[in-house]
């Protein structure tokens, strides 16, 4: 959440922080704005979206080669004008961009009331300026070592990046709990939230950790821990490029995101399903599979879309390995009584990896002595760096604040892995693993199937556009779809919509169904096909609107629906790759006939790195 860029270099820094900004949005678009060093300190901030940032510059017409910008996700203090990030303290000497959360701002912000500092603004943020001027002020030391001092000084996260007007040829800037990377480039430097608003210019990063600091020039940058040792930093190499991350003819990330399925999914099991010789291989687990098949339980910690998938790998990796497993909310977990100890194996789930509850479990797990795995997307991020293995979903950039090609990933590799486990401890079968593995391997063909004609979906979307709320029902690995499919309608048209276990409806949500409720039935698992037409038939005497995700096959749940969308036919514990596709759909139509903002949904960010 929040995006930081900064720029050291030759070109306007304006041009370029505004479109990083701009690629950054998706971590926040309650307001943005820019800080840049030409003869004095420049400051413009607005309200709202980079794009009005970039209005409001176009008639300051501001120039400097060293910047930076910031779009944001507000935690502490509305959206507005003051409270948007450039902050400065009392004299305006030097601009701070944060992402994060200064937990003890109020203790800080009253003692340094006392002292005469006046605020202007509710943030956070604002304390932490004020904080590093009374620093620099009172003492005689220098900015640099003011700025270390104040970091000492607070709790809580940051990503930081700052300029100061007496050094108008630098940036300092500064992480923990927050991501933060500096763009290697030839003449020219630039930090940045992610690799995004970089790729442009330079496929080289450095990756900052917890606690480090960094002053970035046009000549290079030197990197120290906030107790001043220096550090020499390896150089990574990106493996993404430009075209990732745009939007490719598309209306929206959302759309072009569903649309790749066919290809990501493909993409996450190339090298590692490996069907002539009926195997798996996962690189990434490589002498770590022995520890995961012993796990006395298996621990998944995961938050939003990725704890649905964790759910789906649940019901995986007891039928094929016949592991137990529990999911947990990260975010729950992290301050629970934690029974958790070598024994155990914990999986995290994160797209971005910068998820601050699941770094937290990860963190606590670890320490606590059990082997971490971790399942992401984003190359080098701190949880595919801190967890102990792990394997990557290679989506490729999901920018669609609603997450749609990182689920179907991170649920084809924890089908994998649960096959994978599986076969190591000699529990899955040589007829049921050549079985999946050929369905697996034709997954890719069968989301494509489902893209090619998405008219039905469509239908179903202009029908219920206005419906206020919406019940999602669905078993066994299609109950976390369920959930996953009125998450997406949720996040993206807000219409109130709840997922439930099939069975579970006659213990309350019955009583919500009348003529006027959507009940989206996902039918397409054959082993509970009965049960689930049952429950069909309960909805439908009470009038309820079926909407059905059948399997071409499951002619009784077709005739019973009144909206019939048919997925291809899949072995069961596959069905969520396919059944999540045309909710993906239906809520991203459903938002579009309502004019809603579908990649930058209302009050949300995406790359959640607070808690
Ligand atoms: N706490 C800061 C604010 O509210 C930054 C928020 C964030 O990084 O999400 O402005």
């Amino acid at each position: 959440m929040c995006g930081i860029v900064g720029y050291a270099g030759g070109r306007q820094a304006s041009e370029v922080i505004l479109k990083g900004l701009q690629r950054l949005e998706y971590r926040g678009y309650d307001s943005a704005g820019m800080a840049l060093l030409n003869d004095d300190l420049e400051l413009i901030k607005v309200r709202g979206k980079v794009r009005d940032l970039a209005d409001l510059a176009e008639k300051h017409d501001p120039h400097g080669t060293v910047g930076i910008g910031h779009t944001r996700w507000a935690t502490h203090g509305e959206p507005n004008d003051v409270n948007a990030h450039p902050h400065t303290g009392t004299h305006r000497q030097f601009a701070l961009v944060h992402n994060g959360i200064i937990e003890n701002y109020n203790v800080i912000r009253q003692d340094l009331e006392k002292k005469g500092h006046t605020f202007t603004g509710e943030t956070d943020t604002e304390v932490l300026a004020h904080l590093i001027e009374e620093i620099h002020e009172m003492s005689d030391i220098d900015f640099y070592q003011a700025v270390q001092q104040a970091l000492l000084q607070v709790e809580g996260t940051y990503g930081i990046a700052i300029v100061h007007k007496y050094h108008p040829d630098r940036i300092i800037v500064a992480r923990k709990g927050s991501p933060l990377l500096i763009g290697v480039g030839d003449g020219e430097y630039f930090v940045a939230s992610d690799a995004s608003p970089v790729i442009e210019y330079t496929h080289k990063v450095v990756y900052l950790e917890d606690e480090e600091i960094a002053v970035i020039t046009r000549d290079g940058y030197e990197v120290s821990t906030l107790k001043n040792v220096r550090l020499t930093k390896e150089v990574h190499e990106l493996a993404m490029n430009l075209e990732q991350i745009e939007k490719g003819g598309f209306p929206h990330f959302m759309l072009k995101e569903i649309f790749e399925q066919g290809d990501t999914i493909g993409d996450c099991m190339r090298g590692r399903l490996i069907v002539d010789e009926n195997r798996i291989q996962l690189g990434g687990l490589d002498g770590y599979v022995d520890r995961l098949c012993d796990a006395r339980r298996v621990i998944i910690a995961a938050c939003g879309t990725s704890w649905h998938s964790g759910l789906v790998g649940e019901y995986l990796f007891e039928y094929l390995a016949r592991i137990p497993v529990e999911v947990e909310y990260a975010s729950e977990f992290r301050y629970r009584e934690q029974l958790i100890d070598e024994q155990d194996v914990m999986i995290v789930i994160s797209q971005s990896g910068e998820t601050a509850d699941t770094l937290a479990a990860l963190r606590e797990a670890k320490r606590r002595g059990a082997l971490v795995l971790g399942i992401c997307n984003v190359v080098g991020s701190t949880i595919a760096r801190e967890t102990d293995a792990g394997v990557y979903t290679h989506a490729g950039p999901e920018i669609g604040v609603a997450s749609t090609k990182a689920f179907t990933a991170q649920v084809t590799v924890l089908t994998m892995m649960a096959m994978l486990a599986g076969r190591h401890r000699k529990v899955l079968s040589d007829e049921l693993m050549r079985e999946l593995v050929r369905e697996l391997r034709d997954v890719p063909a069968r989301v494509r199937a489902i893209l090619e004609d998405t008219s039905g979906i469509e239908k179903v979307a202009r029908m219920f556009t206005y419906a206020p709320n919406f019940l999602y029902l669905g078993r066994s690995y299609n109950f976390p779809v369920a959930l996953e499919g009125a998450l997406k309608l949720k996040e993206i048209s807000y219409i109130h919509a709840e997922g439930y276990p099939a069975a579970e409806m006659k213990h309350g949500p019955i009583a919500l169904i009348d003529e006027h409720m959507p009940v989206v039935v996902i039918a397409a698992t054959d082993h509970t096909n009965e049960k689930v037409v049952s429950n069909i038939e309960e909805v439908k005497a009470r009038k309820g609107r079926i909407i059905a995700i059948s399997s071409n096959g499951q002619s009784d749940v077709a005739r019973l629906a009144e909206f019939n969308l048919s997925i291809p036919e899949i072995h069961d514990c596959l069905s969520p790759l396919l059944a999540v596709i045309p909710l993906q759909l239906l809520s991203y139509h459903i938002a579009v006939n309502r004019k809603c903002h579908v990649d930058q949904p209302r009050n949300l960010a995406k790359s959640v790195t607070v808690e």
